[in-house]
């Protein structure tokens, strides 16, 4: 009887493995991949962490492997596809796709070495938000097309919690936008007078004293630059003052008033030009502006084919505001290739120079290192509304501006928690360590000396915890903080946990 049982068994196996039915591959899953960070940390069950920055400029990027699995009999090659789902802000290294919902990107490993390196980022979501939470969904499929779908949280800090707005007041000025009327709508007004105050916003301000109705003398170019306009200030303003004009061709540009006047702080003079000048130029009849400002439309702006106003101000404003040789600083750092910026060079790892045009060369040794973007044509990620970068902000100080250090851009990391509470053994413990700065996807080790026996240290959270069996008395610890740069220097501090 059992023979003949097993016998049953046996033909039974041998007609499913030689009938493969289509059902057959969907019943087997595909190999689960791993992905590691850049500190060889496992992220498959913590997941990932974004920042999304105080201001509207480009965030950090993460960097992420995907490895093929370390398992014998894959059948490869393996088909990955990846979402960033949640969010149409979410967005992967090219080639990758922006959707409505999140950012997809495919790639194939074809052995068991294989790797795909991916970057991920969120972008910038204008004034005040919460922290957020979105996924990463992996799906795998194998050369016999099983499948498998992984997901991981993706978490986002979201540093801008009070809307950050420019300390000293922007005045602007329409009443020269007399030949195409574009700032006649009150969308593409909103859409650039944003940009400007977004870039105000990262400026560590004083008041100005009182320029009086007039005294501010500009000019304004027509069509071809033929038929330049003089203008002044219509009313006395106490902060920045802007023009606007639309002209048809050949360009949009910006310049600050070239008039040998700056500003003064009771009486005393400052390096700063007193009022700036923005060009909107588009043509037409092949484009539309985009003019929205909800960043979960940002996705849709399209170089080609709109003129996102925000974008599009952002960078030529940033020609009035520093990018141009009317800033003596910014002349004499076109001059030494900003080979005398020792802040650039440490953040970008070396000199960052200006091109004939006043700007940061478009080519990758250029992009803004920790996101990945440039305020151009190409970066690592679909370029669509130019962004602000960090390292724009670190070259424009060079006209003179002083950036507001206590934003998060530009904290260095450090460790805040400054002492740690008494364990009780055979009592559960758990205490948080604390740290701000640099990109907050945090790695937290024990450096030196030891937990006391029990506690352990998470390296995601940052959270010690456990019920300690040692021996009463005082443990050492050295806890070693990195944050999410791989130019960051590891931080350490020493702690003492007393069990007693
Ligand atoms: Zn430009």
């Amino acid at each position: 009887m059992r023979k003949t049982g097993v016998a049953v068994v046996l033909t039974g196996l041998a007609l499913a493995l030689s009938v493969p039915l289509p059902s057959a591959a969907q019943g087997r899953a595909a190999p689960e991949l791993d992905v590691f960070d850049i500190f060889y940390r496992n992220v498959k069950e913590y997941g990932v962490q974004l920042v999304d920055w105080q201001g509207y400029l480009a965030n950090p990027s993460i960097e992420l492997t995907v490895r093929a699995p370390k398992v014998a009999g894959v059948a490869y090659p393996l088909k990955v596809d990846l979402k960033a789902e949640g969010t149409s802000r979410l967005m992967f290294n090219l080639p990758s796709e922006l959707t409505a919902t999140g950012a997809t990107k495919s790639f194939t490993l074809t052995g068991p070495a294989d790797r795909e390196i991916v970057r991920l980022a969120i972008h910038s979501k204008q004034g005040p938000g919460r922290d957020e939470r979105h996924k990463w969904t992996m799906k795998t499929t194998d050369a016999k097309g099983a499948t498998v779908k992984q997901t991981l949280p993706i978490r986002v800090q979201q540093d801008e919690k009070r809307k950050l707005e420019p300390s000293v007041p922007i005045d602007f000025d329409y009443r020269y936008d007399t030949i195409t009327g574009y700032f006649a709508d009150p969308g593409t007004r909103k859409a650039a007078e944003t940009a400007v105050r977004n870039w105000f916003a990262f400026f560590d301000l004083e008041p100005f004293d009182t320029v009086p109705a007039g005294d501010e003398v500009s000019h304004l170019p027509g069509d071809d630059w033929q038929n330049e306009v003089k203008t002044s200030n219509a009313k006395p303003y106490d902060g920045f003052y802007v023009f606007f004009r639309g002209i048809q061709t050949p360009y949009s540009t910006g310049y600050p008033a070239d008039n040998g006047k700056k500003h003064t702080r009771n009486g005393e003079a400052t390096p700063y030009h007193r009022s700036f000048s923005t060009i909107l130029e588009y043509d037409e009849a092949l484009m539309k502006l985009f003019t929205s400002l909800s960043d979960d439309d940002w996705y849709r702006s399209d170089l080609g084919e709109v003129i996102d106003v925000h974008g599009l101000v952002m960078h030529e404003f940033g020609h009035a505001v520093a990018y141009h040789d009317w800033w003596e600083g910014m002349a004499k750092y076109k001059e030494s290739k900003g080979r005398d910026d020792q802040e650039v060079i440490d953040y970008q790892g070396y000199p960052i120079p200006i091109d004939g045009s006043g700007h940061i060369p478009g080519d990758q040794p250029y992009w803004d290192r920790i996101s990945g973007q440039s305020g151009g044509w190409h970066h690592v990620f679909p370029t669509r509304r130019w962004e602000l970068t960090k390292l724009a902000l670190l070259v424009a100080e060079n006209a003179g501006w002083k950036l507001n250090r206590s934003l998060t851009p530009f904290l260095a990391p450090s460790i805040e928690t400054a002492a740690l509470r008494n364990a009780t053994a055979g009592t559960a413990y758990s205490e948080q360590l604390r740290a701000k700065g640099g990109v907050p996807f945090y790695d937290w080790q024990v450096a030196g000396g030891a937990l006391p026996e029990g506690l352990t240290l998470d390296r995601f959270t940052g959270r010690i915890s456990g019920t300690t069996t040692a021996a009463a008395g005082s443990y050492p610890v050295t806890v070693q903080l990195r944050d999410y740069d791989k130019l960051g220097t590891p931080l350490t501090k020493q702690f003492t946990i007393t069990v007693g």
